[in-house]
């Protein structure tokens, strides 16, 4: 996978064709990402966390132009990576071509998110429930 720095960069220089939508978004969702964590945005946060290891599996941040949500880096035992995980996707997806996955930054659209950690493999959860969960209002929910 592409670093943002070199999608920008494509996309700058008038790349992607059909995709340069869905590729400004997802600068777009990195930029708004960084104003949060710099300061220079003010936005709510809804945490979803592991409930025994306490890992943050997910931010998510209702915001005007969609809800973003950013998903950490993340690591997976070697075995269970193995067993879980595709040639191609570990190359194009980790950062170390084998059991630390990339963090990503996404508007969440129709798809389901899959949520991961060490310790829970691919948690799914709905866009509508994400919805359900940011106008509970709780700032936290425990997976
Ligand atoms: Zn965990």
């Amino acid at each position: 996978m592409a670093s943002i720095e070199e999608t920008r960069e494509r996309y700058e220089q008038g790349e992607g064709g059909y995709f340069r939508p869905s590729i400004k978004r997802e600068i777009d969702a990195h930029d708004a990402y960084q104003d949060i964590i710099n300061g220079d945005r003010q936005a709510r946060k809804l945490v979803y966390i592991g409930s025994n290891c306490r890992h943050v599996l997910a931010e998510v941040f209702p915001l005007d132009e969609g809800i973003l949500i950013h998903q950490p880096i993340y690591k997976v035992a070697k075995a269970r990576n193995f067993d879980e995980s595709t040639a191609e996707g570990r190359k194009n997806n980790t950062v170390n071509g084998n059991n630390i996955w990339q963090r990503q930054i996404w508007f969440i659209g129709s798809g389901h998110a899959n949520l991961n950690c060490a310790h829970i493999p691919d948690y799914r959860i709905s866009p509508a429930q994400i919805l359900h969960d940011l106008n509970s209002g709780k700032a936290q929910i425990k997976i």
